[in-house]
C-alpha cells in the first residue's frame, strides 16, 4: 500500500485532474489511497468569502467559487449533480456568517472544507470515469480527530487506530480530504495552511504503507535554487534531519514537521512531480546511510535582518542572554541564527514585524544596530560530519570570490555550515558553493 497526496497545484484545473487520475490508474498494483488538497488557489478564495461574508457581502465570492468548480467537473464530463450538496452547504454557513456579521473558527472551518471536499470528489469521480473503482471520503469521518483547535488542530493518538479500521474497509481507491479534521464533539477543524501534508503523512502512519508520495509542481528538493544555479538538480535521498535543516530555506517543498509522523515509523516520503510524473523525485527516509555524498544541498534565503547587540555589561555577567532573549520573546520575534562573543551578541531575524519595539526595549540596556537585506546560505549534508576541514573548505571558496561574510554558525549536528552575507553577495556565494561541491 502507498499513500499519494497531491497538492493543490497539481490539481488546479480539469486537464491537471486528469493528469493526476491517470498516475494513480499507473500505480493500481501498489494499492493507493489517495489524499487530497483543495483545486489550487480555492483555499484562499475560501478566506476571503468569509472574511466578505462577515462583512455581509459573500455573493459575489460564493457565485466565483462554485462556478469554479461546475467548470471543472462539466470539463471533465462528470454528473450534474456531483457537488449540489457541497454547493449547498458552503451557501448555508456563508449566509449564516453573514447574517451574524462573524466569522467564528469553526465556521472558518467549515467553509474552508468546502474545498477538499469537492475536490475529493472531483478526483474520485475521474478516476470512476477511467474505468477505476473509487470513493470520495471525508477524512472527519473517517477517524481524523483532533483538538479543539479550529485553526491549527492538532491530532488525538486515538486517530491512528480509527483511521486504519475505516480506511482499510473502503473498497477500490479511496480518496480522502486532505487538511481536514473533527472535534470530538463532530464539528470540522482544519490543520494549519499546507495541511495537507500532515494528512497525508498520518494516514500513511496509520495504515502503515510502505511510502508516502506528496504530488507537488517540481521534481523534488534541489541542490541549490535552480534560478540561482541553472545547472541545479533534484537531490535523490535526504535523511529527515537534512530535510529540517533545508525547510527553513525551501518550505515551499515540504515541511519537515508535517511528514514527522510518518518519519517516526520510517516509512519514506518521496517528493515528485506532476508534470513529470517520470522523474525520480527526492525521498525523505529517516537516517541515511549513503557514503561518498558530502553535501547534499546549498540553501539560501533572502529578506534577512541582522541585529547585532552589543554591551559592556556583558563581560563576565550572567543573566544578559536571558535578558535579551526575554526581550524577543516577548515581542513574538522569532530568531534563527545567533553567535555570540563576550561583549556581543549578533543573531538574525526574518519577520521583522515586531522588530521595532523590541529594539527600542533592547536599547535601555544595549547598544544596538539593525542591518537589513542580509541573506543567509547554508550547506547541508550528514557527510559533512565525516569530513574534516569543512569549514575551511567552505569559507577559502568564498574567500576566492572575495565575498564579505558577517557571521558563521556551524551547529552541533554537524550536518550544516550557515553564514550571513549581504544579499548583493549571495549568488555569487550559491554559485561558488555549488560549483565546489558539485561540479559544473
Ligand atoms: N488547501 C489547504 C491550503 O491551501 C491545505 C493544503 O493545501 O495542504 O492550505
Ligand atoms: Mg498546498
Amino acid at each position: 500500500m502507498i499513500v499519494m497526496k497531491f497538492g493543490g497545484s497539481s490539481l488546479a484545473n480539469a486537464a491537471k485532474i486528469l493528469s493526476a487520475a491517470k498516475i494513480v490508474k499507473g500505480r493500481l498494483r501498489r494499492q493507493p489511497v489517495v489524499v487530497v488538497s483543495a483545486t489550487g488557489g480555492t483555499t484562499n478564495r475560501l478566506e476571503k468569502l468569509g472574511e466578505a461574508a462577515a462583512r455581509g457581502t459573500w455573493k459575489k465570492q460564493f457565485v466565483e467559487i462554485v462556478a469554479n468548480h461546475d467548470a471543472i467537473a462539466v470539463k471533465l464530463g462528470l454528473e450534474d449533480r456531483l457537488l449540489t450538496g457541497e454547493t449547498a452547504d458552503l451557501r448555508r454557513i456563508a449566509g449564516r456568517i453573514a447574517k451574524s456579521r462573524k466569522l467564528t473558527e469553526a465556521s472558518r472551518a467549515r467553509l474552508l472544507s468546502f474545498g477538499e471536499r469537492c475536490s475529493t470528489k472531483l478526483l474520485s469521480g475521474t478516476l470512476r470515469s477511467l474505468g477505476v473503482e473509487s470513493s470520495a471520503n471525508n477524512s472527519f469521518e473517517l477517524g481524523m480527530l483532533t483538538d479543539t483547535d479550529h485553526r491549527e488542530a492538532k491530532i488525538l493518538p486515538e486517530a491512528f487506530k480509527l483511521l486504519s479500521a475505516s480506511i482499510s474497509k473502503l473498497p477500490g481507491v479511496p480518496v480522502i480530504t486532505g487538511f481536514l479534521g473533527r472535534t470530538k464533539g463532530g464539528q470540522v477543524t482544519t490543520l494549519g495552511r499546507g495541511g495537507s501534508d500532515v494528512s497525508a503523512s498520518i494516514i500513511g502512519a496509520a495504515l502503515g504503507v510502505k511510502e508516502i508520495e506528496i504530488w507537488t509542481d517540481v521534481s523534488g528538493v534541489m541542490t541549490a535554487d535552480p534560478r540561482v544555479v541553472s545547472g541545479a538538480w533534484p537531490v535523490r535521498k535526504l535523511s529527515f534531519s537534512e530535510a529540517a535543516e533545508l525547510a527553513y530555506f525551501g518550505a515551499k517543498v515540504l515541511h519537515p514537521r508535517t511528514i514527522a509522523p510518518a518519519i517516526k515509523k520510517s516509512i519514506p516520503v518521496r517528493v515528485l512531480n506532476t508534470f513529470n510524473p517520470e522523474d525520480r523525485g527526492t525521498v525523505i527516509v529517516s537516517k541515511s546511510r549513503e557514503t561518498g555524498i558530502i553535501a547534499k544541498a546549498i540553501a539560501h534565503k533572502k529578506g534577512i535582518t541582522a541585529v547585532n547587540i552589543n554591551s559592556l555589561r556583558m563581560l563576565e555577567a550572567h543573566g544578559f542572554l536571558a535578558r535579551v532573549f526575554k526581550v524577543f520573546d516577548r515581542y513574538n520575534v522569532s530568531v534563527d541564527m545567533i553567535t555570540t562573543s563576550e561583549v556581543s551578541i549578533s543573531l538574525t531575524v526574518d519577520d521583522t514585524r515586531n522588530l521595532k519595539p523590541a529594539v527600542k526595549e533592547l536599547e535601555e540596556f544595549a547598544s544596538v544596530s539593525v542591518l537589513p537585506r542580509r541573506a543567509i546560505v547554508c550547506v547541508v549534508g550528514e557527510g559533512m560530519k565525516r569530513v574534516r576541514a569543512m569549514a575551511g573548505r567552505i569559507f577559502s571558496c568564498l574567500g576566492r570570490e572575495d565575498i564579505n561574510i558577517e557571521m558563521i554558525s556551524q551547529g552541533a549536528s554537524e550536518i550544516n555550515v550557515s553564514f550571513l552575507v549581504h544579499e548583493r553577495e549571495v549568488k555569487a556565494s550559491v554559485r561558488a558553493l555549488h560549483r565546489d561541491f558539485f561540479g559544473k
